[in-house]
């Protein structure tokens, strides 16, 4: 399936009256002129075109950065809700909810985007990682995810809405041995985003999925690494045909698109429990992750 998020999109979503909330929104820029990550572009993205948006994170700068370049294409205040919480908290997630519907009186999409991956701090990786990443991981990648549904479900149903995930080509079937238990929060996502679908369908929700390739975003630095390697790793990305046949590191507006049209009835309506890849060709040579992706960092 290919998203081309052109026009026709646009105008699709500008048919909906709808709400949604935004499991996070995106950091500041990484790197020169580079935009801030998938949550904070689909969450600009769906305000301009009509949308009233929740976003959300827990960096209450970042998080206002987001909702300023929304005002800044002229949506007015009153459409965007902005709450500063850690999602891995069920106080965090009540809040989110109860406040979307307090200030907008339903929800219509739930993007389940809030995510990251955790290095041992003792450096390994592979099985001997460390289990407080694992633990780590689980918490924000899927057991938010789970729970934030099923927070939300009362109110999708009653909105016959849509939930969208935003897992990652690192859920295999290729290995992922520097970022196995990232791959494996993704994994077990898949298998939510199909069985919660079917389950969901029943009552008129609609549950999808993206899942990004290599996207230049603050995902690095939130695993604690510099700039620096940051800029190494997606040189070192855009620069071999097994890693990204496409020749780019996708950008954030390239799947806040897909996630745009899993979102739009009018466009997707007979997608049901799928994932959309869109990684610039990656899984289809399957070479990425033969390198290791810690090393291409450090070095
Ligand atoms: P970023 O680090 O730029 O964004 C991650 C967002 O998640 C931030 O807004 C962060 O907000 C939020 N977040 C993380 N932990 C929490 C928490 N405990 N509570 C609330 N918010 C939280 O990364 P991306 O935009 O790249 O990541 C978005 C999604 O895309 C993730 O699920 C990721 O796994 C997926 N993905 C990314 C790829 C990439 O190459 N970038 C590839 C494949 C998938 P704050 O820090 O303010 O809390």
């Amino acid at each position: 399936i290919v998203a081309d998020g052109g026009s026709t999109l646009v105008m699709g979503m500008q048919a909906y009256d709808m709400v949604l909330i935004f499991q996070f929104f995106l950091i500041s820029i990484v790197f020169e002129g580079s935009s801030n990550g998938i949550g904070r572009a689909t969450a600009i993205l769906f305000a301009q075109e009509g949308a009233k948006v929740t976003i959300t994170g827990r960096n209450s700068q970042r998080l206002e950065e987001t909702k300023q370049e929304i005002l800044k294409s002229g949506i007015p205040e009153d459409n965007v809700l902005a709450i500063v919480t850690d999602l891995t908290t069920e106080q965090g997630q009540d809040e989110l909810v109860n406040s979307t519907i307090q200030k907008f009186g339903r929800l219509d999409i739930l993007v389940n985007n809030a995510g990251a991956a955790f290095l041992d701090d003792q450096g390994r990786t592979g099985v001997d990682q460390d289990v407080s990443c694992f633990d780590r991981i689980m918490k924000i990648n899927l057991r938010s995810v789970v729970t934030l549904t099923q927070k939300a479900k009362k109110y999708l149903v009653e909105a016959k809405g849509e939930v969208i995930n935003v897992s990652s080509i690192g859920a295999g079937p290729q290995a992922q041995p520097s970022f196995m238990y990232y791959g494996m929060s993704k994994a077990a996502m898949d298998q939510y985003t199909r069985s919660a679908a079917i389950d969901l369908i029943q009552h008129g929700v609609r549950v999808n999925s993206v899942s990004p390739g290599a996207v230049a975003t603050g995902f690095g630095e939130a695993m604690g690494m510099t700039t620096g390697m940051d800029e190494k790793y997606f040189k070192f990305m855009e620069s071999r045909k097994e890693c990204i046949p496409g020749g780019v590191m996708g950008k954030p507006i390239d799947i806040a698109n897909v996630i745009a049209f899993l979102a739009d009835r009018k466009l997707s309506s007979y997608i049901i429990g799928q994932s959309i890849v869109a990684d610039g060709g990656s899984t289809l040579v399957m070479g990425m992750q033969a390198h290791d992706l810690v090393e291409i960092m450090k070095s």
